[in-house]
């Protein structure tokens, strides 16, 4: 990929990435996406186009807002960021191609639902029921292809997913008493499913499993942070979908070997 390139797909991610930041923080408050312009979420001044560039507006105003000289949380540069880099990953890994444009779209989405569960425990549905018919239905256009699977695998991906969860679900209610998992978790390992195919899912749940496993500990040594409270799963869901779509074939290849 040349430098211009690069550029262009990097800018590309970034801009979505502002709108995926009004996204995040409008989607769990059930607030329009659209309406009204994006402003200060401390003193509500609507930004003008000039502070509201992405990543470079922060910088330039120290991460401040104008008016009420109030912090602009770190996050929304992070999500900037975090998806202008996804977007170059993608390219740099499959080409400048419509099968690319469609991963990136599912990389949002599961940046967006990451962030979101983080903070708010939540997946909200907006989200995943779309993203699981989106997922079969990019999988029949005659557009897509590797390392989208086909429509079969694609639909068995999502029953297998939302529908194993849900088993698994259901069954460690009834042996512990507790509740594991939300419905939300289902929900996005459906639409992983949907969009890696059924082969995406043993990987994914021992990566995020092994994930999860890792940063709670690391959670509870680091934050002393109660045992009994929920862990988000979601963020580890889509990490472990994330490193199947990159590291899968090579991870399988190697375990059999
Ligand atoms: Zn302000």
């Amino acid at each position: 990929m040349s430098w211009a390139y690069a550029v262009v797909v990097f800018t590309y991610g970034i801009v979505v990435g502002s709108f995926l930041n009004v996204c995040i923080y409008r989607l769990p408050l059930a607030k329009s996406i659209i309406h009204p312009r994006s402003g200060c979420p401390r003193c509500g001044q609507p930004l003008a186009w000039y502070d509201n560039i992405p990543l470079l507006s922060w910088l330039w105003l120290r991460g401040r807002c104008r008016h009420c000289r109030q912090p602009i949380a770190v996050l929304y540069p992070l999500v900037e960021l975090t998806a202008g880099l996804l977007a170059l990953q993608v390219v740099h890994q499959f080409g400048l191609t419509i099968i690319s444009g469609w991963i990136v779209l599912f990389g949002f989405a599961l940046l967006v639902l990451t962030v979101i569960d983080f903070y708010h425990y939540i997946l909200p549905d907006v989200i995943t029921l779309p993203g699981i018919v989106l997922g079969v239905v990019v999988a029949g256009l005659p557009v897509s292809g590797p390392p989208l699977p086909p429509l079969e695998a694609s639909l068995i991906g999502a029953v297998a997913g939302g529908g194993g969860l849900w088993l698994f679900a259901w069954l460690f209610e009834k042996m512990t008493g507790k509740v594991g998992m939300g419905m939300g978790d289902i929900k996005l390992l459906a639409m992983i499913g949907a969009w890696l195919g059924w082969q995406s899912l043993p990987l994914t749940l021992f990566c995020a499993g092994l994930v999860g496993s890792v940063v709670g500990v690391i959670w509870i040594v680091v934050s002393g942070r109660d045992r009994s409270q929920p862990i988000p799963f979601g963020p580890y869901l889509a990490t472990g979908a994330w490193v199947y779509l990159f590291y899968g074939p090579e991870i399988y290849r190697w375990y059999l070997s």
